[in-house]
């Protein structure tokens, strides 16, 4: 699981966001969020490493290097308690809204960053390619099955990332053959995307459908997969997929 952002450009009488001043031309704003900013903010300011918004004076620097925004600030799960019971309820709602249950459980672990890719390249020693950073994981080592999640997400993006590993950890239960790559990411984008919308969160479910992010064509594939399939035909169809 990993994180985008994504703007578009307007017009109107407003202020930056990040400096304060008007703005008078052409400007930025993100998708689904109030704030406008200004050209020279866009292109020089460092960004929140959460939501990608340029930074402003009010920010917060995290342990592991990463700076955070006064709004995904707001919401963030630093707390290994308060991240628990949140990956307990995401967890508990996948299995009752969507019925993906496991046998075996899975362990969960709050990480930072350095951490994360560390673990990452245990399973996987190929070089980490560009694009966004990892939020979270599943790893399968022996009879340890774990779901790492990076510490300092916003509340919405730390269960869109639960949600998410936990349908790879589903996935490794019950889709014995699985290896395409559109198939196992889309599905787990789609099993996040359906938690949203239970969770009524209809806009960061939008915001899904709406950035650049790499898995967003694959969202849409399942998207469209359901659709012909219904959501029973759906499972049936991720059981025998290669
Ligand atoms: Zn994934
Ligand atoms: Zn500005
Ligand atoms: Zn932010």
């Amino acid at each position: 699981m990993t994180m985008t952002n994504n703007h578009v450009a307007s017009a109107a009488h407003l202020s930056c966001a990040s400096c304060g001043q008007l703005l008078t031309g052409a400007y930025y704003v993100m998708i689904d969020r109030s704030e406008s900013y200004c050209v020279a903010c866009i292109t020089t300011r460092p960004r929140c490493d959460s939501c990608g918004a340029p930074l402003t004076t009010q920010s917060w620097r995290l342990h592991d290097g990463r700076s955070q925004c006064a709004h995904c600030h707001h919401t963030a799960i630093y707390d290994p308690a308060v991240a628990q019971q949140l990956y307990d309820e995401t967890m508990q709602a996948v299995i009752s809204h969507l019925g993906l249950s496991l046998k075996v459980g899975v362990e969960f672990r709050l990480a930072d960053a350095p951490t994360l890719q560390a673990v990452r390249r245990l399973s996987d020693d190929r070089p980490a390619e560009p694009g966004p950073p990892t939020l979270g994981l599943y790893q399968r080592q022996g009879h340890i099955r774990a779901i790492y999640i990076l510490y300092g997400l916003p509340r919405l993006l730390f269960r869109i990332t639960v949600a998410h590993e936990y349908a790879h950890a589903w996935q490794g239960e019950h889709c014995p053959l699985l290896q395409d790559h559109i198939l196992r990411e889309g599905f787990a984008e789609w099993v996040a995307y359906r938690h949203m919308l239970w969770l009524g969160a209809g806009r960061a479910a939008n915001r899904m459908l709406q950035g650049n992010h790499p898995y967003r064509p694959m969202l849409e594939h399942v998207l469209k997969m359901e659709a012909e399939l219904g959501t029973v035909g759906l499972f049936a169809y991720m059981r025998t997929a290669e």
